[in-house]
């Protein structure tokens, strides 16, 4: 439904669909992040669209999340999962149908935030043809992904060519954290405007409550030590180095470790090669016994696994921001994580988790054993981290913020102002 006392803005996500389900290899925080922000921005006053390609002939063309917030599947493609580094050749019908819609609906979005490099090339190419004010976030960067590669895929300098152009050319890029920031600035480029806004969870259903009716309705027992892992499958995720450690912590005859490893595809889909490796992993270290693999599990169910757990670990090669760590701080549950980017803004070490080199097996074992092993250490953190989420992280406060940076960049389009002379609100409540 469309109101002419809301101002209509876009969000374009190209491949992470805001109504798809999460936590299948492809779904991750990026549609989590468009959706919230999507549906948080409606209930600021805005309307929204959220603009995806469509992958499946099944789906609905527009999917309403609230009176004044829709995600837009558009023609790009075949209607079938493509790949994200094979995706660039479909763009230029993504943008086309962007229009079309455009003008079919009689609509202008005055302003379009884009997610993701791919998206970051379809807002440029519209801004060539319309007064659109362009914001972007990258949700993932190419120039920290391909460091870590031998092999990079023959998109990489298209890709790295795109995130330096968008930097220079958005109004404002949105940074999740200031790690990330900082890599923008000294990996991608000096040029450009860019504003620290992180990314949030939804703290009425990542909060504070019982463990011991969580592991209830789990049928988890009161006794385990559960070590907790969330996430997609994938290499950078260093769901090994976990698996290793947790068979290091094993060695040392501790009674009654288990690890639950969530995430992959929802039933019938496959997950991909890294799940494989991990399970053959778990097979070779004699782990299969105290190895739980849940498959895809929704943000209904998840903050149960969250809460049920002792600890959380996010061994992560490199993270933008991590958005698995507000949502197990939220739950009270410590996390030992890898202190790369978003991960050393959010976690406070030794008041809400541990931070420890990546694919550091050792350093890992020692800080998941600290926390299993510490029970009045554990019950402070879990108050803290808690606390944390909420003062710092929560959907309301960051879309507060981005709906402030908003307004700032379409009144100045309007005045024709040259400086940047934003000053971001503070919205940090108490616990
Ligand atoms: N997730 C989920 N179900 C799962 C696995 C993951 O809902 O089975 C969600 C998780 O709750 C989080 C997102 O997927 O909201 C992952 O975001 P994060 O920023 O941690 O990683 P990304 O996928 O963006 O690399």
């Amino acid at each position: 439904m469309l109101s002419l006392n809301r101002q209509a803005i876009a969000l374009i996500s190209d491949h992470a669909d805001p109504a798809a389900e999460i936590g299948s290899e492809e779904a991750g925080g990026q549609n989590v992040y468009v959706r919230h922000v999507g549906e948080t921005l409606a209930s600021l006053g805005w309307h929204v669209d959220m603009f995806t390609r469509k992958v499946n002939a099944d789906d609905e063309d527009i999917v309403q999340h609230t009176p004044h917030c829709r995600t837009i599947r558009l023609q790009a493609g075949a209607e079938t999962y493509i790949p994200r580094d094979q995706l660039f050749g479909h763009m230029p019908e993504f943008v086309s149908s962007f229009q079309s819609f455009q003008r079919t609906q009689g609509l202008n979005y005055p302003l379009v935030h884009t997610n993701y490099w791919l998206s970051a090339w379809a807002g440029m190419e519209l801004q060539k043809t319309s007064a659109i004010q362009l914001v972007h976030t990258y949700h993932s960067l190419g120039a920290v992904k391909y460091q870590d590669r031998a092999k990079t895929p023959q998109i990489a300098n298209t890709r790295l060519k795109i995130e330096r152009e968008i930097l220079e050319r958005a109004n404002c890029v949105v940074a999740t954290s200031p790690q990330e920031q900082e890599t923008l600035r000294s990996l991608v480029s000096t040029q450009g405007q860019i504003e620290v806004i992180p990314c949030g969870t939804d703290t009425n259903n990542f909060r504070l409550t019982s463990k011991a009716l969580a592991r209830a309705k789990l049928k988890f027992g009161s006794q385990e030590k559960i070590i907790l892992y969330v996430g997609r499958f994938d290499e950078r995720k260093g769901i090994e180095t976990l698996v290793r450690a947790f068979a290091l912590l094993k060695e040392y005859d501790l009674p009654h470790l288990k690890l639950v490893i969530v995430g992959g595809s929802s039933a019938n889909m496959p997950d991909g090669d890294e799940r494989e490796r991990i399970e053959h992993i778990v097979d070779e270290l004699g782990l299969r016994d105290s190895t739980v693999f849940t498959g895809r599990i929704g943000h209904d169910i998840l903050p149960f696994y969250y809460t049920a757990a002792d600890v959380c670990v996010i061994p992560s090669h490199y993270e933008p921001f991590g958005l698995v760590a507000i949502e197990a701080m939220a739950c009270g549950v410590p996390v030992v994580a890898s202190n790369v980017g978003g991960l050393t803004f959010t976690i406070l070490p030794e008041e809400t988790g541990l931070l420890v080199p990546p694919k550091d097996v050792v350093a890992f074992a020692n800080g998941i054993h600290r926390i299993l092993f510490d029970e009045l250490w554990v019950r402070k953190m879990r108050k803290q981290a808690s606390a944390n989420v909420n003062q710092r992280f929560s959907w309301t406060g960051v879309t507060i913020q981005l709906s402030e940076l908003y307004r700032h960049v379409l009144a100045r389009s309007i005045m024709h102002e040259q400086a940047w002379n934003y000053k971001m609100p503070s919205i940090t409540r108490s616990a």
